[in-house]
């Protein structure tokens, strides 16, 4: 096998550098733009423990991966503190040479009882999700009712357990709009960094639409009306979020843009599913069954040799063909699924 190495390239010249692992599809939560409540009630059903990657599988997988190439992982979910004994898999893949990054996306609820454990077993960054800083409007959206003081104090968890911590707020029309200038307000001038996402058309049930979607553009806008904003280069190739310091150096703000700004001709991501499929974009139809192959014995040599396969054939552009695309006719995977 080989050492760590040259990234292979798509069919487009990209190179696959980030893998995102999804290693649960259950959440306590129910945003409205990811599982509304309607749709994942109390009888929804969810992937029995078998058909979950085992740690040890989804260690090799990430093993084969990082020998392609692959230096940043992102664990997500569901909400991935959900799983049970997440330190144990970070502990694992901590230990393959060659990954540069581990990273995990959660909603927060869990990192009081966990940051210490996450940042001991290897784990250095975390983004938390909250899309708004007053109670009634947050409670809305996570369709379960919950405050965000657990949120809150997520966020102080891990930063006194050590991680970097940046947050990430969907905004949608008729959402959450009015909490733009209160979060940025609450987090200038913190160790946080505050980002955007547009909202965006995964899935099929969050009743997406184009006229939902504030911009990168108008959310700028408004913050720099009252705290003057400046472009800053981006850290390094292939960075979702456009990036804005405040001019008066408290600090800078992201906008992650996919929708009016896609960033489809520098996307370095794959993703695999907690049920071991894997998609090279976040708006696949379907995926390449990765568990089934595992459990039927592939070798090393045959494992890299698929998804060197898969990766070198891969042409998805999505989000710089949404438009002509029709996006709400096309069934795609949830969001919950495949983690983001
Ligand atoms: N449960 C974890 C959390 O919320 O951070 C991890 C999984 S969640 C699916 C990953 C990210 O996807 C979250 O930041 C969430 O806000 C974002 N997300 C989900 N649905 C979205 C949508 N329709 N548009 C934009 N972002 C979305
Ligand atoms: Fe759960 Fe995260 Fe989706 Fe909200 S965005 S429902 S916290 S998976
Ligand atoms: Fe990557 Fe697909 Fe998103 Fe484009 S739409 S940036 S190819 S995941």
């Amino acid at each position: 096998m080989q050492e760590n190495k040259t990234p292979i390239t798509d069919v487009l010249g990209r190179p696959l550098k980030d893998l995102r692992i999804s290693v649960i599809d259950q959440c306590n939560l129910r945003c409205t733009y990811c599982m509304p409540k309607e749709i994942f009630g109390e009888d929804h059903v969810f992937l029995p423990d078998h058909e979950l990657l085992s740690f040890d599988e989804m260690t090799r997988v990430t093993r084969a991966f990082v020998n392609l190439g692959v230096d940043k992982i992102r664990i997500t979910g569901g909400e991935p503190l959900m799983r049970k004994n997440l330190d144990d898999f970070i502990e694992r893949i901590t230990h393959i040479p060659g990954i540069k990054d581990i990273a995990l996306t959660s909603n927060a609820f869990f990192l009081p009882r966990q940051a210490k454990k996450l940042k001991a077993a290897g784990l250095e960054r975390v983004n938390i999700s909250l899309d708004a800083i007053e109670d009634d409007v947050f409670k809305e959206i996570n369709g379960k009712g919950v405050v965000t003081l657990p949120v809150l104090k997520g966020i102080e968890a891990a930063q006194n357990a050590g991680l970097e911590v940046k947050v990430n707020m969907v905004v949608k029309k008729g959402m959450n709009e009015s909490q733009i200038l209160p979060m940025a307000r609450h987090f200038k001038g913190s160790n946080v960094i505050l980002r955007f996402i547009e909202f965006m058309d995964v899935g099929n049930h969050n009743g997406w639409d184009l006229n939902n979607v504030i911009s990168k553009k108008e959310i700028v806008d408004r913050i720099h009306e009252e705290m003057p904003l400046e472009a800053a280069e981006e850290n390094y190739y292939g960075e979702v979020a456009s990036r804005y310091k405040y001019k008066d150096g408290e600090g800078e703000v992201g906008v992650i843009s996919s929708v009016t700004d896609s960033f489809c001709s520098s996307c370095t991501r794959l993703r695999l599913s907690a049920d071991g499929k894997l998609f090279t974009c976040l708006f696949a139809s379907s995926g390449l069954d990765i568990r089934e192959k595992l459990r039927e014995g592939i070798t090393d040599e045959e494992l890299e040799q698929t998804l060197i396969n898969l990766w070198s054939t891969r042409t998805d552009r999505y989000s710089d063909e949404r438009m002509e695309l029709k996006p709400n006719k096309r069934k795609k995977i949830e969001m919950s699924y495949i983690g983001g």
